[in-house]
């Protein structure tokens, strides 16, 4: 999608401080961290939110999780992580690319705001 910005930072037309990256995704540290460790993964294919994704996608979200798994090891998460998606105005998205918001290092609360 020409006009979205997740779309650019996985074409690599805007720059991201990059983790992760294979043929099918992105993880990136988030701009504005809400945690010491905050990082977002994005499919490279643009799907507006996880309200489109449907039973096809399976193997998409597998690969996500998995890697989230990776990545927290690598990163010594060892406390635990949120992984969050927020899903149209009232869940809080701002950028109309389906992400997951990796968030660790700190106590988390429940419920979230
Ligand atoms: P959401 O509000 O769930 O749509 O999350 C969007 C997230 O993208 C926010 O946490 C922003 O801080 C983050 N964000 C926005 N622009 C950038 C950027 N250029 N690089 C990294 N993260 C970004
Ligand atoms: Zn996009």
């Amino acid at each position: 999608m020409t006009d979205c910005l997740f779309c650019k930072i996985a074409a690599g037309e805007i720059p991201s401080n990059k983790l992760y990256e294979d043929d099918t995704l992105l993880a990136f540290y988030d701009i504005d961290p809400q945690a010491p460790v905050h990082f977002l993964v994005i499919p490279k294919q643009h799907i507006e939110s996880a309200a489109s994704l449907t039973e096809k996608d399976a193997a998409l979200l597998g690969h996500v999780y998995a890697v989230i798994a990776r990545l927290t090891q690598q990163l010594g998460c060892a406390g635990g992580y949120r992984v969050v998606t927020n899903v149209g105005e009232d869940g809080g998205q701002s950028v109309k690319h389906l992400h997951f918001h990796v968030l660790a290092k700190r106590s988390l609360a429940w419920p979230p705001g």
